[in-house]
Protein backbone atom coordinates (compact mmCIF):
# COMPACT_ATOMS: atom_id res chain seq x y z
CA UNK A 1 0.00 0.00 0.00
CA UNK A 2 1.05 3.24 -0.79
CA UNK A 3 0.17 6.09 1.16
CA UNK A 4 0.96 10.47 1.02
CA UNK A 5 2.87 11.11 3.99
CA UNK A 6 0.50 13.63 6.10
CA UNK A 7 0.14 13.57 10.19
CA UNK A 8 -2.13 10.33 9.72
CA UNK A 9 -0.45 8.31 7.33
CA UNK A 10 2.79 8.61 9.22
CA UNK A 11 0.97 7.70 12.53
CA UNK A 12 0.04 4.55 10.99
CA UNK A 13 3.35 3.82 9.87
CA UNK A 14 4.66 4.27 13.41
CA UNK A 15 2.05 1.93 14.13
CA UNK A 16 3.33 -0.52 11.74
CA UNK A 17 6.93 -0.40 12.63
CA UNK A 18 6.09 -1.03 16.69
CA UNK A 19 4.14 -4.48 15.45
CA UNK A 20 7.22 -5.52 13.96
CA UNK A 21 6.27 -5.14 10.30
CA UNK A 22 8.10 -3.09 7.34
CA UNK A 23 7.74 0.36 6.32
CA UNK A 24 8.94 2.36 3.09
CA UNK A 25 10.24 5.95 4.33
CA UNK A 26 11.39 9.36 2.46
CA UNK A 27 14.74 10.50 3.58
CA UNK A 28 16.57 13.45 2.35
CA UNK A 29 19.02 10.70 0.42
CA UNK A 30 17.34 7.83 -0.43
CA UNK A 31 13.95 6.16 0.31
CA UNK A 32 15.01 3.45 3.20
CA UNK A 33 12.84 -0.01 4.12
CA UNK A 34 12.64 0.52 7.37
CA UNK A 35 11.89 -1.74 10.57
CA UNK A 36 12.08 -1.92 14.86
CA UNK A 37 15.99 -2.04 14.99
CA UNK A 38 15.85 -3.81 18.11
CA UNK A 39 13.00 -6.61 16.81
CA UNK A 40 15.27 -8.95 15.32
CA UNK A 41 12.69 -10.76 13.66
CA UNK A 42 11.74 -7.54 12.36
CA UNK A 43 14.90 -6.69 10.82
CA UNK A 44 15.06 -10.47 9.28
CA UNK A 45 12.29 -9.34 7.33
CA UNK A 46 14.36 -6.26 6.16
CA UNK A 47 16.45 -9.39 4.48
CA UNK A 48 13.74 -11.50 2.98
CA UNK A 49 12.10 -8.64 1.36
CA UNK A 50 15.26 -6.88 -0.27
CA UNK A 51 16.84 -10.17 -1.00
CA UNK A 52 20.09 -9.02 0.78
CA UNK A 53 22.46 -11.29 2.20
CA UNK A 54 22.78 -11.61 5.89
CA UNK A 55 26.47 -10.75 5.93
CA UNK A 56 25.45 -7.28 4.67
CA UNK A 57 25.13 -4.60 7.86
CA UNK A 58 22.20 -2.27 8.10
CA UNK A 59 22.13 1.15 9.09
CA UNK A 60 20.42 2.00 11.96
CA UNK A 61 18.11 5.47 11.61
CA UNK A 62 17.87 7.79 14.85
CA UNK A 63 15.87 11.07 15.85
CA UNK A 64 17.93 12.16 19.04
CA UNK A 65 21.30 11.96 20.74
CA UNK A 66 19.60 9.67 23.63
CA UNK A 67 19.58 6.34 21.10
CA UNK A 68 23.29 6.91 20.02
CA UNK A 69 24.36 6.57 23.34
CA UNK A 70 22.59 3.70 24.11
CA UNK A 71 23.46 1.98 20.78
CA UNK A 72 27.05 2.56 21.41
CA UNK A 73 29.82 1.83 23.36
CA UNK A 74 31.91 5.24 23.66
CA UNK A 75 31.44 8.92 21.42
CA UNK A 76 34.18 10.16 21.56
CA UNK A 77 34.96 14.30 20.73
CA UNK A 78 35.64 13.30 17.30
CA UNK A 79 32.47 11.64 17.05
CA UNK A 80 30.99 14.69 18.96
CA UNK A 81 32.56 17.16 16.37
CA UNK A 82 31.28 15.70 13.21
CA UNK A 83 27.73 15.01 14.98
CA UNK A 84 27.55 18.74 16.33
CA UNK A 85 28.78 19.70 12.52
CA UNK A 86 26.54 17.66 10.09
CA UNK A 87 23.68 15.55 12.02
CA UNK A 88 21.05 15.65 11.19
CA UNK A 89 22.03 15.05 7.82
CA UNK A 90 23.92 12.23 5.24
CA UNK A 91 26.42 11.09 7.29
CA UNK A 92 26.69 7.85 8.60
CA UNK A 93 28.84 6.85 11.66
CA UNK A 94 30.58 3.39 12.12
CA UNK A 95 30.42 3.14 16.10
CA UNK A 96 31.18 0.09 18.47
CA UNK A 97 28.17 -1.13 18.74
CA UNK A 98 26.24 -2.12 22.40
CA UNK A 99 24.71 -5.21 23.20
CA UNK A 100 21.34 -3.75 22.89
CA UNK A 101 21.88 -3.74 18.66
CA UNK A 102 20.64 -7.33 18.04
CA UNK A 103 23.50 -9.39 15.57
CA UNK A 104 21.12 -9.32 12.54
CA UNK A 105 21.57 -5.03 12.51
CA UNK A 106 24.85 -5.32 12.06
CA UNK A 107 25.46 -8.73 10.92
CA UNK A 108 27.51 -9.72 13.73
CA UNK A 109 30.16 -7.22 13.50
CA UNK A 110 31.10 -5.43 16.97
CA UNK A 111 29.97 -2.51 15.43
CA UNK A 112 27.22 -0.16 13.93
CA UNK A 113 26.22 2.22 11.33
CA UNK A 114 24.22 5.35 12.47
CA UNK A 115 22.42 7.90 11.20
CA UNK A 116 20.15 10.85 12.11
CA UNK A 117 18.15 11.94 8.51
CA UNK A 118 17.48 15.55 8.39
CA UNK A 119 14.29 14.24 6.48
CA UNK A 120 10.86 15.42 8.40
CA UNK A 121 8.90 12.50 7.28
CA UNK A 122 12.05 10.30 8.21
CA UNK A 123 12.09 12.34 11.94
CA UNK A 124 8.54 11.93 12.75
CA UNK A 125 8.43 9.01 11.66
CA UNK A 126 11.36 7.52 13.85
CA UNK A 127 10.02 9.41 17.06
CA UNK A 128 6.61 8.03 16.70
CA UNK A 129 7.72 4.36 16.67
CA UNK A 130 9.69 5.26 19.86
CA UNK A 131 12.82 3.26 18.93
CA UNK A 132 16.02 3.40 16.27
CA UNK A 133 14.70 2.08 12.52
CA UNK A 134 16.86 -0.39 10.87
CA UNK A 135 16.96 0.55 7.15
CA UNK A 136 18.86 -0.24 4.06
CA UNK A 137 17.76 1.60 0.65
CA UNK A 138 14.56 0.85 -0.26
CA UNK A 139 15.23 -1.59 -3.28
CA UNK A 140 15.55 -5.27 -4.42
CA UNK A 141 19.47 -6.25 -3.51
CA UNK A 142 21.95 -4.73 -6.06
CA UNK A 143 19.36 -3.05 -7.78
CA UNK A 144 19.31 1.29 -8.49
CA UNK A 145 18.24 2.80 -4.85
CA UNK A 146 15.00 4.11 -4.75
CA UNK A 147 14.36 8.37 -4.97
CA UNK A 148 10.56 8.46 -5.60
CA UNK A 149 7.74 6.15 -3.76
CA UNK A 150 7.21 4.71 -7.55
CA UNK A 151 10.66 2.99 -7.96
CA UNK A 152 9.90 1.55 -4.52
CA UNK A 153 6.37 0.53 -5.68
CA UNK A 154 7.90 -0.99 -8.29
CA UNK A 155 10.45 -3.17 -6.60
CA UNK A 156 8.89 -4.10 -3.16
CA UNK A 157 5.73 -2.81 -3.46
CA UNK A 158 4.01 -6.56 -2.98
CA UNK A 159 6.29 -7.33 0.04
CA UNK A 160 5.85 -4.54 2.33
CA UNK A 161 3.19 -3.21 4.58
CA UNK A 162 3.56 0.33 3.51
CA UNK A 163 5.04 2.82 1.62
CA UNK A 164 4.81 6.79 3.09
CA UNK A 165 5.10 8.79 -0.21
CA UNK A 166 6.90 12.55 -0.13
CA UNK A 167 7.68 12.76 -3.46
CA UNK A 168 11.52 12.74 -4.65
CA UNK A 169 14.47 12.95 -2.12
CA UNK A 170 15.94 16.29 -2.07
CA UNK A 171 20.24 14.78 -1.83
CA UNK A 172 19.29 11.72 -4.22
CA UNK A 173 22.34 9.97 -3.69
CA UNK A 174 23.11 7.69 -0.27
CA UNK A 175 24.82 8.72 2.98
CA UNK A 176 28.48 9.18 3.49
CA UNK A 177 29.69 6.74 5.48
CA UNK A 178 32.71 6.76 7.46
CA UNK A 179 33.96 4.58 10.22
CA UNK A 180 35.38 5.47 13.48
CA UNK A 181 36.50 2.80 14.89
CA UNK A 182 39.57 2.78 14.03
CA UNK A 183 43.07 4.71 15.09
CA UNK A 184 42.14 6.86 11.55
CA UNK A 185 38.77 7.53 10.23
CA UNK A 186 38.30 5.55 7.59
CA UNK A 187 35.91 6.65 4.35
CA UNK A 188 33.59 3.10 4.00
CA UNK A 189 31.34 5.03 1.23
CA UNK A 190 31.51 8.07 -0.69
CA UNK A 191 27.85 9.99 -0.28
CA UNK A 192 25.52 12.96 0.35
CA UNK A 193 28.30 14.54 2.24
CA UNK A 194 31.58 15.60 0.22
CA UNK A 195 34.51 14.04 1.76
CA UNK A 196 35.95 17.42 1.75
CA UNK A 197 33.51 18.69 4.55
CA UNK A 198 34.40 15.78 6.79
CA UNK A 199 37.96 16.41 6.60
CA UNK A 200 37.71 20.07 7.39
CA UNK A 201 36.22 18.68 10.87
CA UNK A 202 38.51 16.45 11.68
CA UNK A 203 41.29 16.12 9.39
CA UNK A 204 42.59 13.76 7.13
CA UNK A 205 40.45 10.80 6.34
CA UNK A 206 41.90 7.18 5.21
CA UNK A 207 39.99 6.05 1.96
CA UNK A 208 39.88 2.84 0.51
CA UNK A 209 41.57 1.65 -2.81
CA UNK A 210 42.18 -1.80 -4.08
CA UNK A 211 45.76 -2.22 -1.89
CA UNK A 212 44.25 -0.29 0.87
CA UNK A 213 40.60 -1.66 1.79
CA UNK A 214 39.54 -1.89 5.46
CA UNK A 215 38.69 -5.06 7.84
CA UNK A 216 35.50 -6.09 8.37
CA UNK A 217 34.93 -3.66 10.95
CA UNK A 218 35.86 -0.67 9.36
CA UNK A 219 38.95 -0.50 10.33
CA UNK A 220 42.14 0.09 8.60
CA UNK A 221 44.51 -3.15 7.86
CA UNK A 222 47.99 -3.39 9.14
CA UNK A 223 50.41 -4.41 6.66
CA UNK A 224 50.08 -5.63 2.84
CA UNK A 225 47.02 -7.03 1.63
CA UNK A 226 47.41 -9.46 -0.40
CA UNK A 227 45.69 -9.42 -4.10
CA UNK A 228 43.08 -12.37 -3.00
CA UNK A 229 41.89 -9.97 -0.10
CA UNK A 230 40.87 -7.12 -2.34
CA UNK A 231 37.51 -5.86 -2.05
CA UNK A 232 35.80 -8.35 -5.27
CA UNK A 233 34.28 -11.02 -3.11
CA UNK A 234 31.11 -11.04 -1.06
CA UNK A 235 32.53 -12.98 2.00
CA UNK A 236 35.75 -10.54 2.31
CA UNK A 237 33.83 -7.54 1.42
CA UNK A 238 32.99 -5.47 4.69
CA UNK A 239 30.42 -3.32 3.70
CA UNK A 240 27.69 -3.77 0.96
CA UNK A 241 28.62 -0.42 -0.35
CA UNK A 242 31.66 -2.12 -1.50
CA UNK A 243 29.97 -4.85 -3.84
CA UNK A 244 31.41 -4.20 -6.43
CA UNK A 245 27.70 -4.48 -8.73
CA UNK A 246 25.69 -2.60 -6.00
CA UNK A 247 23.58 -0.02 -7.67
CA UNK A 248 23.43 -1.75 -10.79
CA UNK A 249 20.86 -1.01 -13.98
CA UNK A 250 19.93 -4.03 -15.84
CA UNK A 251 21.31 -2.06 -18.71
CA UNK A 252 25.03 -2.59 -18.75
CA UNK A 253 26.36 0.84 -18.80
CA UNK A 254 29.82 2.20 -19.92
CA UNK A 255 31.71 5.32 -18.22
CA UNK A 256 32.99 7.32 -21.33
CA UNK A 257 35.78 9.85 -20.89
CA UNK A 258 34.80 12.00 -24.26
CA UNK A 259 31.93 12.20 -26.38
CA UNK A 260 33.43 10.49 -29.50
CA UNK A 261 33.07 6.96 -27.95
CA UNK A 262 30.06 6.93 -28.36
CA UNK A 263 28.88 5.05 -31.68
CA UNK A 264 25.98 5.89 -33.67
CA UNK A 265 23.12 2.97 -33.96
CA UNK A 266 19.62 2.38 -32.29
CA UNK A 267 18.89 1.73 -28.86
CA UNK A 268 21.30 3.28 -27.39
CA UNK A 269 20.86 5.44 -23.91
CA UNK A 270 23.10 8.47 -22.85
CA UNK A 271 23.95 10.19 -19.33
CA UNK A 272 25.33 13.20 -19.77
CA UNK A 273 26.40 15.00 -16.74
CA UNK A 274 25.16 18.63 -18.44
CA UNK A 275 23.67 19.85 -21.13
CA UNK A 276 25.59 18.91 -24.21
CA UNK A 277 25.32 20.28 -28.12
CA UNK A 278 26.11 16.48 -28.79
CA UNK A 279 23.24 14.23 -30.79
CA UNK A 280 22.75 11.47 -32.49
CA UNK A 281 19.52 10.88 -33.81
CA UNK A 282 17.63 7.31 -32.55
CA UNK A 283 18.79 7.65 -28.90
CA UNK A 284 17.77 8.42 -25.59
CA UNK A 285 19.15 10.97 -23.44
CA UNK A 286 18.88 12.19 -19.87
CA UNK A 287 21.03 15.52 -18.74
CA UNK A 288 21.75 15.06 -15.25
CA UNK A 289 22.11 18.94 -14.62
CA UNK A 290 21.89 21.48 -17.47
CA UNK A 291 24.17 23.93 -15.81
CA UNK A 292 26.29 20.90 -14.57
CA UNK A 293 25.55 21.57 -11.00
CA UNK A 294 26.59 18.69 -8.28
CA UNK A 295 24.12 19.03 -6.36
CA UNK A 296 21.44 18.66 -8.99
CA UNK A 297 23.69 15.92 -10.79
CA UNK A 298 23.12 14.00 -7.92
CA UNK A 299 19.75 14.04 -7.17
CA UNK A 300 18.78 13.51 -10.79
CA UNK A 301 21.04 10.14 -10.83
CA UNK A 302 19.43 7.32 -9.81
CA UNK A 303 15.95 8.76 -11.68
CA UNK A 304 17.91 9.05 -14.76
CA UNK A 305 18.91 5.28 -14.74
CA UNK A 306 16.12 4.27 -13.70
CA UNK A 307 14.43 5.93 -16.80
CA UNK A 308 17.09 4.83 -19.11
CA UNK A 309 16.60 1.02 -17.77
CA UNK A 310 13.25 1.18 -18.39
CA UNK A 311 12.77 3.13 -21.93
CA UNK A 312 14.45 -0.31 -23.48
CA UNK A 313 18.00 0.31 -24.38
CA UNK A 314 20.00 -1.96 -24.62
CA UNK A 315 23.52 -0.14 -24.10
CA UNK A 316 23.90 3.47 -21.45
CA UNK A 317 27.01 5.37 -21.64
CA UNK A 318 27.57 7.61 -18.84
CA UNK A 319 29.61 10.74 -19.09
CA UNK A 320 32.48 10.34 -16.55
CA UNK A 321 33.11 13.47 -14.23
CA UNK A 322 35.95 15.27 -11.91
CA UNK A 323 35.79 12.86 -8.39
CA UNK A 324 35.60 16.31 -6.01
CA UNK A 325 32.73 17.23 -3.94
CA UNK A 326 29.97 15.04 -4.85
CA UNK A 327 31.46 13.98 -7.58
CA UNK A 328 33.40 11.71 -6.13
CA UNK A 329 29.88 9.85 -4.81
CA UNK A 330 28.48 10.30 -8.58
CA UNK A 331 31.23 8.76 -10.06
CA UNK A 332 31.32 5.74 -6.97
CA UNK A 333 27.81 4.91 -8.63
CA UNK A 334 28.67 4.90 -11.87
CA UNK A 335 31.28 2.51 -11.55
CA UNK A 336 29.27 0.06 -9.74
CA UNK A 337 26.07 0.57 -12.31
CA UNK A 338 29.10 -0.24 -14.68
CA UNK A 339 30.11 -3.77 -12.83
CA UNK A 340 28.30 -6.49 -14.36
CA UNK A 341 28.97 -9.77 -12.50
P1 LIG B 1 22.39 0.53 2.28
O1 LIG B 1 22.04 -0.87 2.11
O2 LIG B 1 22.30 1.29 1.01
O3 LIG B 1 21.68 1.21 3.41
O4 LIG B 1 23.92 0.53 2.66
C1 LIG B 1 24.33 0.29 3.95
C2 LIG B 1 25.74 0.79 4.15
O5 LIG B 1 25.95 0.78 5.54
C3 LIG B 1 26.82 -0.03 3.57
O6 LIG B 1 27.41 0.54 2.46
C4 LIG B 1 27.87 -0.15 4.66
O7 LIG B 1 29.02 0.59 4.29
C5 LIG B 1 27.29 0.46 5.84
N1 LIG B 1 27.33 -0.27 7.09
C6 LIG B 1 26.29 -0.65 7.82
N2 LIG B 1 26.68 -1.20 8.99
C7 LIG B 1 28.01 -1.21 8.98
C8 LIG B 1 29.00 -1.64 9.92
N3 LIG B 1 28.69 -2.16 11.10
N4 LIG B 1 30.28 -1.50 9.56
C9 LIG B 1 30.61 -0.95 8.39
N5 LIG B 1 29.72 -0.50 7.47
C10 LIG B 1 28.44 -0.62 7.76
MG1 LIG C 1 21.48 0.16 -0.80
Amino acid sequence: MKLKATVKSIKFAGSIIKKGGLVAFPTETVYGLGADALNKEAVAKIFEAKGRPRFDPLIVHIADLFWLKKLTREVDERTMSLIKKFWPGPLTLVLLKSSIVPDIVTAGLDTVAIRMPSHPIARKLIKLSQTPIAAPSANIFGRLSPTTATHVEKQLGEKIDLILDDGKCPIGIESTVLSLVGKKPFLLRPGGLPLEEIEKVIGKVAIQSKTNPPDRSGRERAGKTRPTERCQSFGRVQSPGQLLNHYSPKTPLKIIKSLKEIPSGKNIGILFFKKSSFSIKNQTIKILSEKGNLREAASNLFSALHQLDESGVKIIYAESISESGLGRAIMDRLRRASKKE
